[in-house]
């Protein structure tokens, strides 16, 4: 046996008073963080209820509210979106920009849509009907409290390894809310060519000619052959276009919507 008999007396309760010091800390730290978390979240939580609250005031006083007096015919179509997917309690704006954009957004009733005003240079009313129920699709699924709640939990400190999957995880579920809410604009307009050309028109602008967007349509088809394209889609909030217009069809193909 090797001899430790010269081992200096008081080695053994300092490491062991050591050992005990760090267990306590770790303990003490891991405590600390799991009541910090719910802290900083509610935090987040409540500034996102005061931002959205202004962003909503704000819409209110620029943009124009979809209704039967001031615009119609969009009023028509968007309560044909909102019989066919019953989101809830709705409110839908148009604000003037040359972007093509829409949004959702709300923790509390009604959610708001937001609807750029090159999209009705640009779309027809079937493809209108596709963009309208995408964000309703998004409302009714809980995604835009769900995002800020999710959102929330991103926003507590961590480490930089943790951080990154979190971020990898929280844009995966990102892309699957994408298809999602395309199944919602796909079951609002009722065309698969209508939701596709919306998609396909919100990258390409306006199209011309059936050449052209056969064109467009191939450039499209091409995305993901790219092997940086599907890497550098890893770190997006949305799917690649074709990939969209691709659970599109099978989901058209599953319901029997053509
Ligand atoms: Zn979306």
């Amino acid at each position: 046996m090797t001899p430790t008999w010269y081992r200096e007396p008081s080695e053994t309760p300092v490491f062991i008073l050591t050992i005990t010091a760090v267990l306590v800390l770790v303990g003490l730290t891991a405590g600390l963080t799991v009541c910090i978390v719910p802290i900083i979240v509610l935090i987040i939580l409540v500034m996102s209820y005061g931002s959205t609250q202004a962003h909503h005031q704000e819409l209110m006083k620029s943009a124009t509210p979809v209704s039967p007096t001031l615009t119609p015919e969009l009023y028509a179509l968007v309560k044909q979106c909102e019989r066919e997917l019953q989101p809830g309690d709705m409110e839908v704006y148009v604000t003037n920009s040359r972007e093509m954009n829409a949004y959702t957004f709300g923790l509390s009733t009604p959610k708001v849509v937001v609807l750029y005003s090159a999209l009705f240079d640009v779309m027809d009313a079937d493809e209108l009907k596709f963009i309208v129920g995408h964000e309703f699709g998004h409302a009714a699924l809980g995604h835009t409290w769900l995002n800020t709640l999710l959102g929330g939990m991103a926003g507590v400190p961590m480490p930089i390894g943790a951080a990154v999957l979190l971020t990898l995880a929280f844009r995966w579920w990102n892309r699957i809310c994408e298809y999602s809410a395309d199944r919602a604009g796909l079951l609002a307009c009722g065309s698969l060519n209508s939701a596709t050309r919306a998609l396909v028109k919100l990258v390409s602008g306006p199209i011309h000619s059936e050449e052209q967007y056969d064109r467009i349509m191939a450039a499209i088809d091409a995305e993901d052959d790219n092997i940086m394209n599907v890497l550098a889609q890893s770190f997006a909030t949305h799917p690649m276009i074709i990939d969209r217009i691709e659970h599109l069809r099978s989901f058209a193909a599953e319901k029997r919507i053509r």
